[in-house]
């Protein structure tokens, strides 16, 4: 790798070979447990602009080294961590939030925008950007490349329902712009969608559009609580035949919720019962918010729910979701989890998965920790790290695999394969995926520069 080269483009500053001044850059947000091993030579370097980028990659072609990309390192499937010996580009200087366009009612924003910056910026102008992944370091071109989704995707689905434009600098160095501020767009092939979700294996993206919607003007948050986890299970589904669509519905362990409420130093509302789900109402109105909370709250009390609590004031919502979202944080701190999974079924096959979970539990005399966004079908089991000490936790997370996939599931709803869940990619029923998906890559990448040994089983 030829670092002077490298100093030409971006510059002597943004360039750093020394291991102590990238610590920061060389893992994401993956569990210690499963965290892969670093290479040895890296070289960090922070281009300004998509030319940067593109000069970076032409080189990369040139001399055949790898270039692996980082956005804010909030990942949850090594996909940013430079396995290899490789240039890891950094997108962080690629900051700005270029235009709030109410005509339109679309943002644009430039890849390394954190997703923080990006819904402030939204809201300021009194619109509303729905995809949330938990991590606010998350950056504009993580998101799209991960096709990031969170809790409020049970009302508005995932990112790539609101990306309308990308700027994205090839593999081979071109940059090309792929859709615009258009609702419409009939122009062959949709590189665009096959850019959103390709975990950087396509192409670097510099900057995004994106839609947004009407900010909610009411919301309110209920948490409805049951015995056993199963019940609370059994009720996710239920909503959508009624035609109920919360913008969020979030499953719990209680366990967790305390271990997560003591490690901010605050206290989870709910005290009775094993297992929650809480899920969030918006509207235009008052009277639409509490009537579809009440709704709900009549169906979990029909099916089993043993107190159903309402959060009103915001100060009392906001404390449910931080800790909802510092439960991982916390579980890393009690160094626990063997491995943090984000497997997907039907929406309705919800309670079937978590009966797979409750026998695969007993079948190896173990307790598997799961939250998840429920109501979407979404759940994220953390098989814990005294299995791996039994030499057993590949083996459970295989059984919740094939469990997964019995029911018309996917291993990873919205992390991504990135490295980390590459080897359990052979139990996915369909060879031929694997060979169309290596096919695009070889057309847009076909010295392999961009991410290899990631998203795609070599
Ligand atoms: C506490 C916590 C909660 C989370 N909750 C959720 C959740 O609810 N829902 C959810 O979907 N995710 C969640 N995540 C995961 C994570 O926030 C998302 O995957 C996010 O999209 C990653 O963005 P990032 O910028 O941090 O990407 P990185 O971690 O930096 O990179 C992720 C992947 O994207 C590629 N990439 C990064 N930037 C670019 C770019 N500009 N162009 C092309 N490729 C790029 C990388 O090479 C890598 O393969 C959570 C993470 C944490 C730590």
């Amino acid at each position: 790798m030829n670092v002077e080269a490298l100093r030409g483009i971006v510059g002597k500053d943004w360039v750093i070979t020394k291991r102590e001044q990238m610590l920061d850059y060389v893992r994401d947000a993956v569990f210690n447990s499963v965290m892969p091993k670093v290479a040895e030579n890296v070289i960090l370097v922070k281009p300004a602009n998509a030319e940067e980028i593109s000069q970076i990659l032409k080189l990369a072609n040139k001399e055949k080294f790898p270039v692996v990309v980082r956005g804010g390192g909030s990942g949850l499937a090594g996909g940013a961590v430079p396995t290899i010996d490789c240039v890891l580009l950094s997108v962080e200087r690629l900051d700005k939030i270029e235009e709030v366009d109410r005509a339109n009612l679309m943002i644009t924003a430039q890849g390394g925008v954190t997703y923080e910056s990006l819904i402030e910026a939204a809201e300021d102008a009194g619109m509303f950007f729905p995809p949330k992944p938990g991590d606010v370091a998350a950056v504009v071109g993580g998101v799209v490349a991960c096709n990031a989704a969170g809790a409020r995707a049970v009302k508005y689905g995932v990112t790539r329902n609101f990306v309308k434009g990308l700027e994205v600098v090839l593999p081979t160095g071109e940059i090309v712009t792929l859709g615009g501020k258009l609702i419409k767009n009939a122009m062959g092939l949709d590189l665009l969608h096959l850019m959103i979700g390709s975990e950087g294996s396509l192409g670097v993206i510099t900057r995004a559009v994106f839609r947004l919607v009407p900010k909610p003007s009411y919301s309110c948050t209920l948490v409805a609580s049951f015995n056993e986890r199963l019940e609370a299970m059994k009720v996710a589904p239920l909503l959508a035949p009624q035609m109920i669509i919360p913008l969020a519905g979030e499953y719990v362990d209680h366990d967790l919720c305390e271990i997560s409420a003591k490690y901010l130093g605050t206290e989870w509302p709910a005290k009775k019962g094993n297992a929650h789900i809480f899920y969030i109402c918006i509207g235009e109105t008052e009277d639409e918010v509490y009537s579809q909370a009440e709704a709900i709250a009549k169906i979990c009390e029909e099916n089993g729910a043993i107190d159903v609590l309402m959060a009103e004031t915001r100060a009392e919502q906001d404390n449910i979701l931080k800790i909802r979202g510092e439960i991982a944080s916390a579980q890393k701190a009690e160094d626990s989890v063997g491995d943090f999974l984000d497997i997907c079924v039907p929406p309705a096959s919800l309670t079937e998965l978590m009966e797979s979970i409750l026998e695969i539990e007993k079948k190896y005399d173990t307790r598997i920790p799961v939250t998840g966004h429920s109501v979407d079908g979404n759940l994220h089991p953390t098989p814990l790290k005294e299995l791996a000490d039994r030499g057993l936790l590949e083996q459970v997370k295989e059984d919740i695999y094939k469990e997964t996939i019995r029911l018309g599931g996917v291993i990873s709803g919205e992390h991504g394969l990135g490295t980390i869940r590459l080897h359990s990619t052979p139990l996915w029923p369909e060879p031929k995926i694997w060979e169309l998906m290596r096919g695009i890559k070889k057309a847009f990448d076909p010295n392999n520069i961009l991410n290899p040994h990631r998203v795609f089983p070599d």
